[in-house]
């Protein structure tokens, strides 16, 4: 039976995986609209990936005045103005989402504004209109968690800090992800107190052991306190400022502002996702195939609500994939999970990419060679801030494939890419040697090690 249904799609959810799949849709000929309760972009562009990365750009700056000493500047780092770069940053991404309005209009995708719920499997509703398409992607994204302690009320997350209007003089940053050490590299290079709380003893526990070590050093050389198996039980707040107690028997008060960053909950409480008859999972997150199919034929999510991958490059990807296979006859179009780089924007940054050497040698046992390496940049070596560079490759059999990359140091985010290409093509470690140098570069040294 031939339905009339208002769409061909309706993505929930404007954010990098959500407006991906329409706007690649639409190249097909497909009728489409995006729903959106906030921001065009989404966590991204608005309280992500974008708003963090120009910070990392002012916290960069920092360490280039006073390096700038090294290099026989006469320079003197006169006060950092907050608000300033905040302002700037709101106005570049305010250009962003502004932008985005008109492109979707100059496609033909409609921008349906405000929360979308279910009224059945095929019907939406958002502000009190109703609207059905043929098939619906789910992509509502994730929002930050807060415990469940006394006083948790008082503390902010990561969406917390983008709202912050001044430099806060001393911060505790709770967590050991992404987030935790990304922001504490940006507060604690722009002049805050930064102590971290580590329920565990490492930061990054997932990533490589080089990694994690190579970053913790640096974190506690460049100031940050490190609380180590530690956890905040209870925020009290005293004329504005803020005291915490910890289980280890600890406590700290003056704190301008606790930050917590222990990771995102699936965000889907107002979609009354029941009446769409799509599973979800006991953490709340919506299960999928390598296809972004859910339970119900017609109903796909992608992005971070399927707790996969949560990355913006990822649910991009997921999305114009969809929309190729549902709309453009490619059946087999999907995303490999396998080998997706990825960047920490710490300080100094890490690149990822491939198996750790810890699941490498779980898996393939003596089969696996590790080579590694650690220096100083030639850039540090006459600056007075030390900043370590270290380097691993993660090789299997007898022919050396690379299958895993990992490095931390300055400009390793902007050197991660190619190397990407060259593993998922399925380079080995002589394709790595053969390949000529480039000189006097810290990327050389992935070329070239013994
Ligand atoms: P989102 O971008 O979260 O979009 C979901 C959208 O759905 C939101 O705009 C929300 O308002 C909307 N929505 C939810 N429910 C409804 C509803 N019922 N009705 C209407 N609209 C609804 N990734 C990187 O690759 N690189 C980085 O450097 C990076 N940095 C990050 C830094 C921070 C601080 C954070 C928090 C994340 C970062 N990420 C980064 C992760 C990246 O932001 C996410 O992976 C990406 O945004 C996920 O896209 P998405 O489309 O799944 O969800
Ligand atoms: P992460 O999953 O990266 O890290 C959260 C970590 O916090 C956990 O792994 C855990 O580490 C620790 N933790 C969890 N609960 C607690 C608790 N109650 N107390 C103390 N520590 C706790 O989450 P984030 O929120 O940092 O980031 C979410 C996702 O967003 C990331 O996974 C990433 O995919 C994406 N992102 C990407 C960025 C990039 O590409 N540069 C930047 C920022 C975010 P442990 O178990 O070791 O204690």
């Amino acid at each position: 039976m031939k339905h009339n249904y208002d769409y061909d799609v309706i993505a929930i959810g404007a954010g990098s995986g959500g407006l991906s799949v329409v706007e690649r849709a639409v190249t097909y000929g497909q009728r489409c609209a995006v729903v959106e309760r906030g921001k065009m972009g989404g966590t991204c562009v608005n309280v992500g990936c974008v708003p963090k990365k120009i910070m990392w750009f002012g916290a960069n700056l920092a360490h280039s005045i006073d390096d700038a000493k090294s290099y026989g500047f006469d320079v003197n780092n006169n006060g950092f103005d907050w608000g300033k770069l905040v302002r700037k940053r709101e106005a570049y991404i305010d250009g962003i989402n502004h932008w985005y309005h008109g492109y979707l209009k100059d496609l033909g995708i409609d921008e349906l504004t405000g929360n979308a719920h279910f009224i059945d499997p095929h019907t939406l509703e958002v502000d009190g209109k109703r609207y059905s398409a043929n098939h619906i992607v789910i992509s509502t994204g994730t929002v930050p968690t807060l415990p469940n302690i006394p006083g948790a009320e008082h503390a902010i997350t990561s969406d917390g800090f983008f709202a912050m209007d001044r430099l806060p003089k001393q911060v505790a940053i709770v967590g050991s992800g992404y987030i935790a050490v990304e922001l504490a590299g940006v507060l604690n290079s722009l002049g805050t107190h930064v102590t971290m709380y580590l329920r565990k003893s490492h930061v990054l526990g997932e990533f490589d052991s080089l990694l994690k070590t190579t970053l913790f050093d640096a974190l506690q050389k460049s100031g940050i306190t490190l609380k180590t198996n530690t956890q905040i039980t209870h925020i009290t707040q005293r004329n504005k400022q803020l005291d915490i107690n910890d289980d280890q028997g600890g406590s700290q008060s003056g704190l301008d502002q606790v930050l917590f960053a222990v990771g995102r909950n699936p965000d889907h409480d107002d979609l009354d996702i029941d009446k769409s008859g799509v599973e979800v999972d006991r953490h709340g997150y919506i299960p999928c195939d390598l296809f972004q199919n859910t339970n119900q034929d017609h109903i796909f999510a992608l992005g971070d609500i399927t707790g996969r991958a949560p990355l913006t490059p990822v649910a991009i990807a997921a999305g114009r994939r969809l929309a190729d296979r549902l709309y453009d006859g490619q059946a087999d179009r999907h995303v490999d999970y396998k080998n997706i780089a990825t960047v920490v924007f710490s300080h100094p940054p890490i690149g990822t990419v491939g198996l750790t050497e810890e699941e490498a040698k779980k898996a393939h046992g003596d089969a696996v060679t590790i080579y590694q390496t650690e220096f100083t940049a030639m850039y540090n070596s006459i600056s007075d801030h030390s900043v370590p560079t270290a380097m691993k490759l993660v090789c299997l059999g007898e022919s050396e494939v690379v299958i895993g990359c990992h490095v931390i140091g300055p400009g390793v985010d902007e050197m991660l890419q190619g190397f990407a290409v060259a593993i998922r093509m399925g380079a080995t470690k002589k394709d790595f040697d053969d390949t000529i140098a480039i000189h006097p570069t810290s990327s050389e040294e992935l070329v070239t090690m013994r």
